[in-house]
Formats: structure tokens, C-alpha cells, sequence
């Protein structure tokens, strides 16, 4: 039943008083009636015994007995001074006076030799008896005394008396006593409610305050005066309440250290249980892998994170309880990571069994397959030219020597492809020395104009010599771009080298200046446009790449390393700028530099020296 206790207390309270009241009441009754009984008798007794001292002179042996109408005149005076029905039966039975009779009838009344009280009495001296009388047709009391020796008595006087006089008396009293249980009942019910509610009332505010505290809400506390078990209660609730408090509070701060930790750190961690479902992720891990964790918290690892190899990992983790490591890739993303699982304590569902740590290794491995690519491609690119000089200095050897026009040719070729390794190796030098930061970049205001007459003083004549029309755009209010000239002319000097060479004969080369418009920082931008060979659009994000060259056959022929590019890309970038090439329209290449103003020099521009092309 989810009655409140108040009202438990208060219906049990009186159940009880109402039982007691119901037990009380009928042994009131049963003993009012006994007592009513008892009085009745003992007052028909006093009653018969003086009736019996009235009409004993009246009866005699037949010759001295009085006639008939004497003894019922008689009867009928003691009945009326008696309050009680009198009957004269003789020693035989037969009714000799009746004060409820008429006279003319008495002799046609039964004999009453057989009635109970008459019997009793004359076998004890007294009789009684409750019935309905045949005469009367009411519900009587009756009581007979024999008159003279019980022997040989001479009569019985026998007085009777209507119950109803009785019933009338209990009637009344069990009315009042009606009257009296129910206020009684009256006053019980108030008494128990209030009792109930002093009783209670503690109680429920405990009740009230427990709620609260089991809804999160753990300020409150119950208000414990009392010295009883209540207040006790009380007490050891607050205890609780306040134990509860300071270890969530811990708790609370344990998670949110964790979780900051979690947050901050830049390894994607994601916790399973033993069946493999995701207890935590942190964001790093919903980075690496595009997840939500509030989707991936509860569901299976295979369906959060989709690879074969990771699956298995995790699975040989959970299985075998071994710690397990192993790399994957991703093949949308193409990023590679490296996969730690360790097995933490948890054996069951919800707990944590194993921690798998994600380290995004991509950097690391392209970073490894570069230098692998850059030591292959070195090694090729000087193996070349030493085979060349071997095999004309071997045929030198092998006579050629002794021909002097041919002694002259192959130390020519010799000498060439000397001047080419050391071309590479002083590239190689020179890239290395920006990687590594060993080449100071200042950050002057340089006057792009300047940069421009500079290098065409040095590759002007080259131009002449294929015939190229040089041209040059730069704006007299060009604001100077923030850098190091020496390092910008080298720049130049490339992207010009590389326009001369890879545009045939009688092409046109634009060398133009400009303010950069689409960018939020104040930059310029600088130009340099031919109408030659032009760069495939396939090719063009790689040409910036070590020893990337679109016609392999045809660089070398004109003298290239392949290292170029690349080299002005690393200036370019350590001055914070940008380089990317174009197709020019219909023919030709377009290089574009662009370069921070002396006004917005980016401060992370040192950053740039990593980058691995
Ligand atoms: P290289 O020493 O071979 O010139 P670079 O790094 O300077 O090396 O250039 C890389 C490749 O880019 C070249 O081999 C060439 O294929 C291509 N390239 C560079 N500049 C031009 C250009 N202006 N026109 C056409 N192709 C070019």
C-alpha cells in the first residue's frame, strides 16, 4: 500500500482503538444483561418469598384450603404489590390461582407438573425458567418455590416477570453506551490523527530531504532536535548527506581533471569494456576519426572506428587481456596512426578493460618516406654523372688517351659532368643550410624593383642569347616587401633561370610587381610569366618537390638539378610568404611570390624552415 506513513500510523492507531472499543463494548453488554439478569432474580426472590408467606395460610389440605376465588383474589394482590405475574400450581400441577387469568378460565389451563422452573423446584427448592408463555404469549421469567416441606409440599407459588422489562433496561443502557463509544470513536480519531502527524511529521520531512538529496540536490539537511531514534535517524542522514557531498566533490574534481587532461591531450584515447563497447572518447580522438563522442559512447568499437586491423587489435586486446600494439592507415584519409591497447582492470560490462591510445604518426612517416625518397633520388642523381666521368676516364685509359681530339672531348664531358655534381651538391647545401636554420634571414624593407634590376643584370644576357623579349611591370608605389634582398635575388634569379630555360627561342618573359588584394595581411606579389613549355596541371603541385622535374631528360640537358623550386619554395616560405605556379593563357607557365610587406611580417614565419619539399 503507498499510503504516507501518516496515515498508516493514524488507520492502524484506530483499527486498535476500534477493536478495543467493539471487545469492550460486548463485554459490557453480556456483563449489563448478567447483571440486569442477577438483580431480576434476586429481586424475584425477595418478592416470591413474601408471596409465599401471603398465600402459604390460603393452602392447606383440600378440606382446610381456602376456595378458589380467595386464593386468585389473593394472587392478584400480591401480583399487583409485586409487580409480577403470580400462579398457584398445586403439589399435582394443576393451576389454582393465576393473577393474569379470569377466573371462569383458570380450570381449562393445562397442568403445569411439566414446566421446567416447576420441576426445579421441586426437586431444589427453587426453579427458574426464560420462555415464552403459553398464556401470556409474552417472553417471561420465571421462578418457583414449593410452599410447605419439600417433601410433601401443599403448592408452588411461582412468579414471572416480562423479559421485555429486561430487554427495555438493556436496550437503554446499550444505548447510551453507543452513544458513549462513538465519541469515544470521535475523539480517538482526532487524538490518533494528531498523534500520527506529531509522530510522523519528522519522518516525512526526512523523506522530503532524502528526495532532494538523491536528486542531486545535496545542501539540504534535516533538521534534527529531538533526542530520540528519529532524531538519531536525522542525524546519521545529515552524516551521510555530508560524507556524500565531499566525495562527489572529489569525485567531480577527479573527472574534471581527467577529463581535462583527456581534452588536452593530443593522443586520440578511446575506453572499451569487455565487450567491446565505447565507454569514453576524447576529442582528439573524435578529430582523428570525424566521431561525435555522445554517438560513439555506447556503441561497439567496429562501428565507431571501421578498419579491419584496428578491429582485430582491439579484439586480441580484449580476448587474450594482453597489451597489444600495431599501426594502421586510414584509407580515406590516407592518415596513418599508431594503435597502443592496454588492458586495464574491468571485467565486466560498463567497466573499463581497455585504453586504446591513438598517435597520428602521418608527419612521422611521410616525413620518413621523404628522406627514404630523398636518399634514393640523391644517390641517382649523383650517381648519374659519376658513371659518366668513370666510363670516359676508363676510356681514357683504355686508349682513347691517345687521340688527342677524343682526350679533349671526354675531359670536356668529364669536366661538365663534374661542374654538374658539384651543381647538385652545392643545391644540396644550400637547402640544407635553410633547413636547418643556419642561413640568417633578414627583414629589411626590400625594394622589389631593386630585385628585379639586380637579377636581370645576371640572366638578362641568357635571355638575349635565346632571344626572349623580357618585360617588366612594377608600380613605382609598390610598398617594399619585409625580407632579405639577397635571399629574394636568389629567388628571382631561379624562377628567370627556369623561364629562359624552359621557353624555346624568341619567347616572351613578364616580370611583373602588385599589391595582393585577396589577403587580410598587407602583401605584394610578384610575377613572372613566360610563353614556354608550360607545366602539366597534374604536375604542378610536385614541381616543388625535391628533384620533381616534368621532363627529366630535358632538365638535365639544360643543365637543371631538379632543386631549384625547391629551394625558392624554403625562401619563400621562411619569409612567411606563399609560391604557387599557373598556366598562362595559351602557352606558358606563371610563378607567383607572394611576400609580406615590411608593414605585416608574420611572427611564425621560422615555422615555415620544417616544411619537408
Ligand atoms: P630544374 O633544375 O630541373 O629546372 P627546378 O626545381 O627549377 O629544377 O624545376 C623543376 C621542374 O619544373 C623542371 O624540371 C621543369 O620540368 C619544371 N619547370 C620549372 N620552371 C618551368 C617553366 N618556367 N616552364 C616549364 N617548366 C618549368
Amino acid at each position: 500500500m503507498n499510503l504516507p506513513i501518516r496515515w498508516k500510523v493514524a488507520i492502524g492507531t484506530l483499527l486498535a482503538v476500534t477493536l478495543g472499543l467493539a471487545v469492550a463494548g460486548w463485554v459490557a453488554l453480556h456483563s449489563i444483561e448478567q447483571i440486569e439478569l442477577a438483580r431480576l432474580i434476586e429481586s424475584l426472590e425477595t418478592r416470591t418469598g413474601l408471596a409465599t408467606i401471603l398465600l402459604d395460610p390460603l393452602l392447606g389440605k383440600s378440606d382446610r384450603q381456602a376456595p378458589a376465588s380467595k386464593l386468585q383474589t389473593m394472587a392478584r394482590e400480591v401480583s399487583r404489590q409485586a409487580h409480577a405475574r403470580v400462579t398457584v400450581i398445586g403439589p399435582e400441577g394443576r393451576v389454582l390461582a393465576d393473577s393474569e387469568t379470569p377466573d371462569e378460565t383458570l380450570s381449562q389451563l393445562e397442568n403445569h407438573s411439566n414446566r421446567p422452573e416447576v420441576i426445579q423446584a421441586l426437586v431444589t427448592g427453587r426453579g427458574t425458567d426464560i420462555r415464552l408463555s403459553q398464556t401470556t404469549g409474552k417472553r417471561m421469567f420465571y421462578l418457583a418455590v414449593p410452599i410447605g416441606p419439600p417433601s410433601a409440599p401443599r403448592g408452588i407459588v411461582r412468579l414471572a416477570l416480562p423479559m421485555t422489562t429486561i430487554e427495555a433496561r438493556v436496550q437503554d443502557l446499550k444505548r447510551a453506551l453507543a452513544i458513549a463509544f462513538g465519541v469515544a470513536f470521535a475523539v480517538s480519531v482526532v487524538l490518533s490523527v494528531l498523534l500520527a502527524r506529531g509522530l510522523t511529521r519528522p519522518l516525512s520531512d526526512m523523506a522530503a530531504v532524502a528526495r532532494k538529496l538523491a536528486d542531486g540536490t545535496l545542501g539540504h539537511r534535516i533538521p534534527a532536535t529531538s533526542g530520540d531514534e528519529v532524531g538519531v535517524l536525522a542525524r546519521t542522514m545529515n552524516q551521510m548527506a555530508e560524507q556524500l557531498e565531499s566525495k562527489i566533490r572529489e569525485v567531480s574534481e577527479d573527472r574534471a581533471q581527467l577529463l581535462a587532461m583527456l581534452a588536452s591531450m593530443v593522443e586520440g584515447i578511446m575506453v572499451l569494456d569487455c565487450r567491446g563497447t565505447v565507454l569514453q572518447v576524447n576529442p582528439a580522438l573524435e578529430r582523428m576519426f570525424m566521431v561525435w563522442g555522445r554517438e560513439a559512447r555506447g556503441r561497439a568499437h567496429w562501428e565507431v572506428i571501421r578498419h579491419h586491423d584496428f578491429n582485430e587489435l582491439a579484439k586480441r586486446a580484449l580476448e587474450t587481456r594482453q597489451n597489444q600494439s600495431g599501426e594502421i592507415t586510414m584509407a580515406l584519409s590516407g592518415r596513418t596512426f599508431r594503435v597502443e591497447a592496454s588492458v586495464a582492470g574491468g571485467q565486466r560490462e560498463n567497466e573499463a578493460c581497455a585504453v586504446l591510445v591513438f598517435h597520428d604518426i602521418t608527419a612521422l612517416r611521410r616525413l620518413e618516406k621523404v628522406r627514404k625518397d630523398f636518399v634514393a633520388n640523391v644517390s641517382h642523381e649523383l650517381r648519374t654523372p659519376l658513371t659518366s666521368i668513370k666510363g670516359y676516364v676508363e676510356a681514357l685509359l683504355d686508349g682513347a688517351k691517345d687521340d688527342p681530339d677524343q682526350t679533349v672531348r671526354f675531359l670536356d664531358i668529364i669536366l661538365k659532368q663534374s661542374d654538374r655534381l658539384n651543381l647538385i651538391l652545392e643545391d644540396l647545401l644550400q637547402l640544407s643550410r635553410i633547413e636547418s636554420g643556419e642561413v640568417s634571414f633578414k627583414r629589411d624593407p626590400v625594394d622589389l624593383s631593386a630585385v628585379v634590376d639586380r637579377t636581370l643584370a645576371l640572366i638578362k644576357p641568357l635571355a638575349d642569347k635565346k632571344g626572349h623579349a623580357v618585360t617588366v611591370a612594377i608600380p613605382p608605389d609598390l610598398p617594399p616587401a619585409a625580407g632579405d634582398e639577397e635571399q629574394l635575388v636568389q629567388v628571382l634569379t631561379n624562377l628567370l633561370d627556369n623561364a629562359v630555360k624552359y621557353t624555346p627561342p624568341q619567347g616572351s618573359i613578364h616580370i611583373a610587381g602588385q599589391s595582393a588584394k585577396d589577403s587580410p595581411l598587407s602583401m605584394v606579389e610578384l610575377s613572372v610569366t613566360d610563353t614556354g613549355l608550360g607545366i602539366p596541371e597534374a604536375d604542378r603541385p610536385r614541381i616543388f618537390e625535391r628533384f620533381y622535374r616534368v621532363d627529366k631528360a630535358r632538365s638535365r640537358e639544360l643543365g637543371g638539378t631538379g632543386l631549384g623550386l625547391s629551394i625558392v619554395k624554403h625562401i619563400v616560405e621562411a619569409h612567411g610568404g606563399q609560391i604557387w605556379v599557373e598556366g598562362n593563357h595559351p602557352v606558358g607557365s606563371r610563378f607567383v611570390v607572394r611576400l609580406p610587406t615590411s608593414k605585416d611580417v608574420p611572427t611564425d614565419v621560422q615555422l615555415n624552415l620544417a616544411s619537408p619539399t
